[in-house]
């Protein structure tokens, strides 16, 4: 298995960036090896009728990344691509995030094969139910606790709820985040992400001496990170000057009025048209000069070519993986753009779902202004903890963050000791 995994290029990759920052802490070849590894790779076969009377057979992968802190958490990936490899590099990521925020959780991820544009809603619920009753003995709200991810949304945690629930005889509300309101979802936990990276970012132009009022943003993807990192943006003060999306890109030097624009997105679908803007070749768009450059669309849109020509003074990574190992060697070398990673910045989603947790757990439903100011709380205590890191020990905000995350982890498992 452990060869098997290394094959994968992903899992490969999340192993060779543990590596660098394990040699950093000097970790023991013992606590190394217990970090490293997965605690549980569960693959299963989820069959459903299709809609035409024929079955079908998909395969379904859950990876517990460990256990030691509390139960796993992560999304789960409807995607043509999923494999075990790769959802277990997305379950590791997932835990140096917990561990960064301090949350008691460790990584979890999961997803299932499949393409699910070309599936019918009724097949998407049946392949979605099928799978839950296959995780019944791996799951439960102390154990694994599922969110959203690429290709499923708050109706499939729904669907995973009621599954869960009807098995267990009661609701079970805790079983996953980012449900709908309706099933006891969180207030605050659709913009919780793009607040997140305009909360970081503000604080960050704060603390390097730049006048928040009046600065300016510019944003790749107008979808759930994008958009209320955008309208977020507009509530500081800072004027979003551009935004792309999947189709195109816009700009207005003035600033957009994000609140027009969302309704343009919700009358096309896209931002191309927006009357209040000019448009702008996506790529150039990524160039032009401003105060913040939040990538929330892709992963590796910062690369080797346009690392060198970004005009930003603070990269606010967004999406997860939006810069390459490339780029950050050349924004290293420039010194003048402060990055501040994905596992820090995009925090407000996982940050948000353990809020939706305990309160399930409470049963007891907080106000959206106790949601946001609690997530502020927690990101500006992380965020203090990697700028006081990276300048006490002399290295990037990135292995600063990833090093205090692997650490916790690691902390916690020599305080466990190892069974027998
Ligand atoms: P989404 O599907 O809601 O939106 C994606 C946006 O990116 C869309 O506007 C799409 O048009 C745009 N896009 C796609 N290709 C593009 C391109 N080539 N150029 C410009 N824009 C392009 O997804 P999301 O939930 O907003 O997630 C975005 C990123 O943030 C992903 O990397 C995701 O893993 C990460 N993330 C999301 C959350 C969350 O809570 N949603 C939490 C943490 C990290």
């Amino acid at each position: 298995m452990r060869n098997e995994l290394l094959q994968n290029p992903v899992f490969a990759m999340a192993v060779e960036q543990f590596d660098i920052v394990a040699d950093f802490l000097n970790l023991s070849a013992d606590i190394r090896e217990r970090t490293k590894w997965p605690k549980r790779l569960i693959t299963v076969t989820v069959p459903i009728r299709r809609d035409d009377g024929s079955t079908q057979v998909f395969f379904g992968h859950r990876v517990q990344h460990h256990l030691t802190r509390g139960p796993v958490k992560g999304g789960l990936r409807y995607h043509p691509s999923v494999d075990l490899g790769e959802v277990a590099a997305l379950a590791m990521w997932m835990n140096w995030k917990c561990a960064l925020m301090d949350l008691p959780y460790g990584g979890g991820k999961g997803g299932i094969a499949c393409d699910p544009r070309t599936m019918s809603t009724g097949e998407l619920e049946r392949l979605t139910r099928r799978f839950t009753m296959e995780m019944i003995p791996f799951i439960n709200p102390e154990t694994d606790v599922m969110a959203p991810d690429m290709g499923t949304n708050e109706q499939t945690m729904g669907w995973i709820a009621d599954t869960y629930s009807t098995h267990a005889g009661h609701l079970v509300p805790s079983i996953v985040t980012g449900k709908p309101i309706a099933l006891q979802g969180s207030r605050g936990r659709t913009q919780a992400t793009g607040y997140g990276v305009a909360y970081c970012s503000c604080r960050t132009m704060e603390n390097l001496g730049m006048t928040v009022q009046g600065s300016t943003a510019v944003i790749q993807g107008f979808g759930n990170v994008g958009s209320h990192a955008a309208y977020t943006f507009n509530r500081f003060g800072v004027k979003v000057t551009g935004v792309s999306d999947v189709n195109g890109a816009i700009w207005n030097a003035g600033g957009l009025d994000t609140a027009a624009l969302r309704e343009h997105v919700a009358l096309t679908g896209t931002v191309v048209g927006f009357a209040g803007a000019e448009p702008i070749d996506a790529d150039e768009l990524l160039c032009q000069p401003c105060d913040v450059l939040a990538p929330c669309a892709l992963d590796r849109a910062i690369h080797g070519g346009n690392a060198g020509d970004l005009k930003c003074r603070i990269l606010a990574e967004g999406a997860n993986g939006p810069t390459t190992p490339e780029a950050d060697r050349i924004l290293d070398a420039r010194g003048d753009v402060f990055v501040i990673p994905d596992i820090l910045c995009n925090a407000g989603g996982v940050t948000v779902s353990y809020f939706e947790w305990v309160q399930n757990l409470q049963r007891f439903q907080w106000e959206e202004t106790e949601v946001l100011t609690k997530l502020e709380g927690v990101l500006h205590k992380a965020m203090d903890k990697v700028a006081d890191f990276a300048a006490r020990q002399g290295v990037t905000t990135r292995m600063a963050a990833q090093a205090i995350a692997i650490q916790n982890v690691a902390e916690s498992k020599a305080a466990r000791g190892m069974f027998p």
